[in-house]
């Protein structure tokens, strides 16, 4: 069994969906994992943000708006009037859910209902047109099988266990249709994973049911060596172990979502990132194995706040470091890099919900300074410790960009940059056209 995820630009059309089947065999065993049509969460997010200001009238309006969208998407995707009938009441079915939200008190518990129907919209869409053509396919309620736990951390046993009997009572069938991006949480209540999150849930049913292959469809032919978003002449990568992917992803290259690539690495499975728009590109395999001694792509993750906490007290002192990581840890803050001087240390976060509270508490401490604003470039590859010549390739291409951290040996195949938001594009670009 293979699984297949398409994001949000591979169904972001009627035509687009259509051709999902030049992609998907029917014949052979497949698990299609769909995102929401392209722009559908975006909507839906405002949506939910209109209603917890309270403002109804403009959630009213929104709702419209998309809705109007979905009536003009089903009019080309389904052809004869039985199908498009039913396309139509399903389109009713979620709008109208939609809306009744306006006459509920308005919770976070309700802002996630409305962020889950973007996928289930999408996917009963699709298992429709698939009906109308004669290809038969087994709509699979990811609500059933996707779980997560008090941290918010999915669980594969629950998938292997709710999601094998599901594939058990419809195994005359091949192909098989879920949602990606929702589930539910320890309370039993619809939740997510979070944006992007279709990828991780591709990655989690592949190790759930212990799958051969992950493959994830977009609209680029893979991994490229820099954020092709920012940087003109970026290049699909052929081969990544899945601990560089992994770097990659939680650094900034938003074609995969940060958590995805571990479900994967832990079973083994390769993952394929692979073009809808040109299915023959060959793409990028993700396994253990990697192309060695080499730099392989440079990543950038935006919103990271610095923080510095100096003390004569660090000086020979030991526990410092001890206490200074306690505070983060009783605030469940995760820290992204760290830097140490005899005098001194420096750690970043991107969650900042806690800022205030974990200043204070690191007072106690020492001096503390922080630093707003700031992007980790991360520069990935295969730079075994033997190896010799990458840091100092990496700090001559930005020797004109001050750097405020570096972190360097913590593995093999990271070298992270923490340097100004408004020089990251600079930093992006020399380095590509020094390291490539
Ligand atoms: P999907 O909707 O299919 O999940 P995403 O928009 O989430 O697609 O991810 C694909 C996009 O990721 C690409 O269009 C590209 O702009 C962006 N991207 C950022 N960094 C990279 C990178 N290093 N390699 C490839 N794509 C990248
Ligand atoms: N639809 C969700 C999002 O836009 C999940 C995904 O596309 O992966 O974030
Ligand atoms: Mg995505």
């Amino acid at each position: 069994m293979k699984v297949l995820k398409f994001g949000g630009t591979s169904v972001g059309s009627p035509d687009r969906m259509k051709k999902l089947l030049d992609i998907i065999n029917p014949a052979e065993q497949q698990i299609v994992v769909l995102s929401a049509v392209s722009g559908t969460t975006n909507s839906l997010v405002e949506i939910g943000q209109a209603y917890l200001t309270g403002d109804k009238q403009k959630a009213a309006h929104l709702i419209t708006v998309l809705k109007d969208k979905y009536e003009v998407f089903i009019k080309e995707l389904l052809e004869k009037p039985e199908f498009y009938d039913q396309g139509k009441e399903v389109i009713d079915y979620h709008f109208r859910l939609l809306s009744g939200l306006a006459n509920d008190l308005f919770t976070p518990i309700e802002d996630k209902i409305i962020l889950a129907q973007g996928e289930l919209l999408s996917t009963t869409l699709y298992h429709i047109y698939l009906k109308e053509i004669g290809v038969s396919s087994v709509l699979l309620p990811a609500l059933e099988f996707m779980k997560t736990d008090e941290d918010s951390e999915p669980i594969v046993d629950h998938i292997t266990s709710h999601l094998t009997p599901l594939l058990e009572q419809n195994k005359a069938n091949n192909l098989f249709i879920t949602q990606g991006y929702i589930c539910r949480n320890a309370f039993g209540e619809v939740d997510n994973l979070r944006r992007g999150g279709s990828d991780y849930t591709a990655s989690l049913i592949g190790a759930g049911i212990r799958s051969e292959e992950v493959q994830i469809w977009t609209d680029i032919d893979g991994m490229h060596n820099n954020d092709p978003r920012i940087v003109k002449g970026t290049k699909p990568i052929a081969q990544l172990s899945f601990d560089e992917a992994a770097e990659l992803a939680y650094f900034g290259a938003k074609i995969l979502h940060p958590q995805s690539v571990f479900p994967a690495q832990k079973y083994k499975i390769p993952v394929r990132l692979l073009n809808t728009m040109d299915p023959q590109a060959a793409g990028t395999l993700i396994t253990n194995d990697s192309e060695k001694d080499r730099i392989k792509s440079i990543a950038a993750k935006d919103d990271i706040t610095a923080i510095k906490i100096q003390s004569s007290r660090m000086l020979l002192a030991h526990g410092f470091l001890r206490r200074v990581f306690e505070v983060f840890e009783r605030y469940r803050t995760s820290i992204d890099m760290i830097t140490t001087s005899e005098v001194a240390v420096s750690v970043t976060i991107d969650d900042t919900t806690y800022l205030g509270e974990i200043t204070k508490e690191l007072g106690a401490y020492g001096t503390v300074d922080i630093d707003v604003n700031h992007t980790i470039v991360c520069v990935v590859g295969d730079f075994a410790a033997e190896k010799h010549g990458y840091a100092a390739r990496v700090l001559e291409a930005i020797k004109h960009i001050p750097v405020r951290m570096i972190s360097y040996g913590g593995s093999d195949h990271n070298m992270s940059l923490l340097v100004k938001t408004e020089d990251k594009v600079e930093a992006l670009r020399s380095l590509h056209n020094r390291l490539f």
